[in-house]
Parts: structure tokens; C-alpha cells; sequence
């Protein structure tokens, strides 16, 4: 990584000095030596089609025009090919526990991305419904000739990009993209990696090669003349199927330019801090990135790009921020991508998933419901402040995060309702929820995926252990339990008196 002299400026200034960044690398992707590894194609034919009418890139977890290597490689296809570039964005009438929050979230960066191509000359297209009928239809519709898609883990889009292969032309190349990752996941390791320790040097080891600058997006130079149809924006959430009683939350400005400006706020206030402060939840020492980063809002390589600057500076902060999102990071895509069972206790190794069933009929001194854990209603003041963040905020700080998946797992009745309800709670309330870091985060804490045994002890059998004491020690916890105006609620469960 390089490290020139550390220079921080305004926002505006932040982002034109990037762009001036990208236009020095290259003056359009044409001019850009693309590196390869990042392509996958996943069809027979890799030829675009003669006589087709256009490129299509269909987005999905990477939802911004710049810094993004599947839009430049749709880019790349459709210039060497002088044809028309069409990007199209489903939105789903629901997706896992998603809700309101994150809807809006996504529609405000979408509208930013239309309004972006539209001076780019590129074709962006809102589409209503789910993948593998909508992006099908487009394809034919612009009598598409090459396909450009990203790279997701997760089992519901591998299912959609694996039916849409099957029911588009056969002849259309289908191009997979990591944009996500800075090593290609299938780059950094062809199998299920074992911890941190195990990833590391297998994605460090790369950097040097996938560590680049990004040349730009230009303004594409071949109009289709084909009509197309009006992006419906004030009726798109009309037909979903998600729980609109959670709404949005205020600190986070949807879209690009909302996430730039908060990395700039990191890199200059809070970077310094990272390294000392950042296990301190009433410290402002986090990026707070991960909704951004989350939903494909900016590119986690621009950030780490942006932070080496600083490695000068701050070396210590710059290295723990890299090894969060860089090598944690990547390993959550390596565990969902290799483990079929990455969000069911199946998915936990043999050491672990023997000592949670030795422990799972001991005595569990509280028992709460789902609704009593929603609603922060346990004899933990500490746990409770936590939960009111994440309903309130849609974020628990990292630290705390850990605490409280597993305290879930201490206060339920079985391992498997604790995985389940703590998915199922940062699935619906967190911003950056529904995410490889949240099924590897909570399969951390309640069944140590990544992590070793430690000394035994009830309920826990070998899972790492955390209590109250253990935070007291750490931080101030009074005083983040006086922030959210967190109280002590039941002694002891009623559910667990009535069994
Ligand atoms: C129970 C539990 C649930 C979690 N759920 C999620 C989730 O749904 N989505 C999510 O992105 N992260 C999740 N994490 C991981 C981590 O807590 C968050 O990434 C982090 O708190 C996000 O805040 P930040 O961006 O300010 O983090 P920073 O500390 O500023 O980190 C920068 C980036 O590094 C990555 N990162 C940081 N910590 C981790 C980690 N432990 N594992 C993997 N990547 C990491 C994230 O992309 C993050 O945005 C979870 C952890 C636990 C223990």
C-alpha cells in the first residue's frame, strides 16, 4: 500500500480530488489494464452477441456508478462493442427481514445513481419485482447482448442469478464481478477458511495486485434508440411486502455522497481514535460506515485507499481498520459463500455444536420471549440500552454487538431460537443487517464460528464467555446506559417459572 503525506479537505474537495484520482489512472476503462481475475464468466458463450442492441448491468449489492469494477467492466463491453449501457436495479417486493428503514435507504441512493446515469448518458432502469422475471424480461426487451452481474454471497441471490442464466438467451454472456470484495472472493481462497488467522496472509498477500486506484465512469458515447420505460419512484414501495413500522433512521444520509461525506468525518475526527477507543461504545472512535458499506452505497476499496493516506499519521488506527474491513470482512463472504449453513447452527463446527447440545438442557437462570428481547425488556440494563440503539438507531456499537448475541444465547432456551432471534432482530432493526457479517457476527458470538473453545462453564459449554463485569471493566457502562435511558425490567422470567 502506498502512503503519500496526509492532506484532508472539504467534501466537495474530497470528492473532485478523488475524481482528478481516477482520472489520472486512466482516462476510461478502455485505457485501463482490467485485471481479469475479477471476471467470472459463468456461461458457455463469452462472446457478446452480434447485432445486439446493448449491455445490460444488473446491480444488486454494489448500487453506485464510481469505484465499482462491474460497472466499469459493463463499461468496457460496451464500448469495445459501440453499444448502448443499460443498468437495472429490482426492487423486491420483500428481502429476509428488511423493513421501511432500509427500503428508504435504498430507494434515496437509487434515485441519486438514476439522476447520475442520466448525465452519464447511461440507461438506468428501476425495476418492481423479483430477478429472475424482471431482469429476464429487460434482457430480452433491449435485446441485450451481454450481462454484467455482482458478486452475493447469500443463498437468495445465487438462486435468482442461477435462474436468470437458465431463462435468458442462451447465447447472452453472464459476467460475474466481485465489486465487494477487494480480492475476489473465489480469488482469496477455494474453500471454507477456518479464522482470521488462516485468511490473512491469503488476502494480504494479494493486495499489492487488487489494492488499485479505479479509472472513471465516462459519459457513455452510444445512445439507444430504443423508448424506455419511466422509472416509477413515488409509487416503488407501493407493491412491497416489508414492515413499514420501522422507519427511517436520522445519522445516515442514504446514497454516495452521503457515505463520502461520513468517510471524510471518519478519516479527519475519528480514524485517530480507532485504534484505542474503538472497543468503547461511548467513544466516537467507529468508522460507521458498514450501511454504506452494506448496501454497496461506496466501495470499501476507496475507503481503505483513502485511509493508507493517513498510515503516516496514524499507523496503528490505519492497520486495525484495514484488518476490520478488509481481512474480517472478506472472511464473512469466504464462511457464507463455502457454508451452505451460514445462518443455522449446522453451520458451527463439530467441537462447537457438541458442547452447546451437552449444554443445552442446563438451567437458565432468565428466559425472555422474542417480544421481551424486542422490546428491551430484561433484568440487564446494559443489554437493554443496546437493544434501544439498534431499534432507535439501527446500529449496536461493534463491541456491544458481541454482548448482546450473546447474552441472547445465555437468556433462550435453546442455541438454535438464540441464532435464530438474534438474525432475525438485526436482520430487521440494524442498517447494515441481512449481511455476511451479520450471520457470521451472531454465529460468532452464540456458536464460535472463527473462534476457538474456551473454559467451560454452564449453558455457554465452550462458547467464549461475556458479563456485565467484564464491560464494566472496559468502559463506562453507566453512562451508556444513562444515553438511552435504559432500565432494569423483570427479575426473573416469567416463562421460565411457568416450565
Ligand atoms: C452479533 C453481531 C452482529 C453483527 N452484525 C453485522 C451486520 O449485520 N453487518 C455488518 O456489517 N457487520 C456486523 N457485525 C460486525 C461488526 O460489528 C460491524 O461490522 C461493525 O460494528 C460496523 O460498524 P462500523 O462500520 O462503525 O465498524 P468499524 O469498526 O468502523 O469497521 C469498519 C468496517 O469493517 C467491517 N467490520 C468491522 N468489524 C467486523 C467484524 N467483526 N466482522 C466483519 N466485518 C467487520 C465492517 O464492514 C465495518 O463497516 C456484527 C457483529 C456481531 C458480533
Amino acid at each position: 500500500m502506498s502512503n503519500p503525506p496526509a492532506k484532508r479537505l472539504k467534501t466537495s474537495d474530497f470528492l473532485s480530488t478523488i475524481a482528478e484520482q481516477r482520472k489520472e489512472t486512466a482516462n476510461n476503462i478502455l485505457e485501463f489494464k482490467f485485471n481479469k481475475k475479477r471476471v467470472r464468466v459463468l456461461t458457455e458463450s463469452d462472446e457478446v452477441v452480434p447485432k445486439s442492441k446493448g449491455i445490460l448491468y444488473w446491480m444488486f449489492r454494489d448500487p453506485r456508478i464510481q469505484d465499482n469494477w462491474s460497472f466499469l467492466f459493463a463499461q468496457k463491453l460496451a464500448l469495445k462493442n459501440k453499444l448502448p449501457l443499460h443498468v437495472c436495479y429490482c426492487i423486491l417486493p420483500k428481502f429476509l427481514d428488511a423493513t421501511l428503514r432500509h427500503y428508504k435507504f435504498l430507494l434515496e441512493s437509487l434515485q441519486e445513481v438514476d439522476k447520475d446515469c442520466r448525465e452519464l448518458n447511461i440507461n438506468f432502469h428501476l425495476l418492481l419485482g423479483e430477478p429472475h422475471d424482471v431482469v429476464v424480461d429487460i434482457v430480452k426487451k433491449y435485446k441485450i447482448g451481454g450481462l454484467v452481474v455482482d458478486f452475493f454471497p447469500l443463498r437468495k441471490p445465487r438462486f435468482w442469478l442461477s435462474e436468470i442464466q437458465k431463462r435468458i438467451p442462451k447465447d447472452v454472456p453472464v459476467c460475474q464481478i466481485d465489486s465487494h470484495n477487494i480480492v475476489p472472493c473465489w480469488v482469496t481462497s477455494d474453500k471454507l477458511e477456518y479464522a482470521a488467522r488462516t485468511i490473512r496472509n491469503k488476502i494480504n498477500s494479494k493486495l499489492p495486485e487488487f489494492l488499485t486506484e479505479f479509472p472513471p465512469v465516462i459519459r457513455h458515447p452510444y445512445t439507444t434508440d430504443q423508448k424506455l420505460d419511466k422509472n416509477e419512484w413515488d409509487t416503488a414501495l407501493d407493491h412491497v411486502l416489508i414492515d413499514r413500522s420501522v422507519d427511517k433512521v436520522s445519522w445516515a444520509k442514504a446514497g454516495h455522497r452521503g457515505g463520502m461525506a461520513e468517510l471524510e468525518n471518519f478519516l479527519n475526527k475519528r480514524l485517530k481514535l480507532y485504534h484505542s477507543k474503538r472497543n468503547d461504545p461511548t467513544a466516537d472512535a467507529l468508522s460507521n460506515l458498514s450501511p454504506w458499506f452494506h448496501f454497496g452505497q461506496i466501495s470499501v476499496q476507496r475507503s481503505i485507499l483513502e485511509a493508507v493516506k493517513l498510515k503516516s499519521k496514524y499507523k496503528e488506527s490505519v492497520e486495525a481498520f484495514c484488518e476490520e474491513a478488509i481481512v474480517r470482512r472478506e472472511l464473512s463472504d469466504n464462511f457464507c459463500y463455502y457454508n451452505e449453513n451460514y445462518d443455522n447452527i449446522e453451520g458451527a463446527y463439530d467441537w462447537a455444536k457438541k458442547t452447546l447440545e451437552e449444554h443445552s438442557k442446563d438451567k437458565r437462570e432468565y428466559i425472555y420471549t422474542k417480544e421481551e428481547l424486542e422490546q428491551g425488556l430484561t433484568h440487564d440494563d446494559l443489554w437493554n440500552a443496546a437493544e434501544i440503539q439498534l431499534v432507535k438507531e439501527g446500529k449496536i456499537h461493534g463491541f456491544l454487538r458481541m454482548y448482546w448475541a450473546k447474552k441472547i444465547l445465555e437468556w433462550t432456551k435453546t442455541p438454535q431460537e438464540a441464532l435464530e432471534w438474534s438474525i432475525y432482530l438485526n436482520d430487521k432493526y440494524s442498517m447494515d443487517g441481512r449481511d455476511p457479517n451479520g450471520y457470521v457476527g451472531c454465529m460468532w458470538s452464540i456458536c464460535g464460528i472463527h473462534d476457538q473453545g474456551w473454559r467451560e462453564r454452564p449453558v455457554f459449554g465452550k462458547i467464549r464467555y461475556m458479563n456485565y463485569q467484564g464491560c464494566c471493566r472496559k468502559f463506562d457502562v453507566k453512562e451508556f446506559v444513562r444515553k438511552y435511558g435504559a432500565k432494569v425490567h423483570n427479575k426473573k422470567s416469567s416463562v421460565f417459572k411457568k416450565k
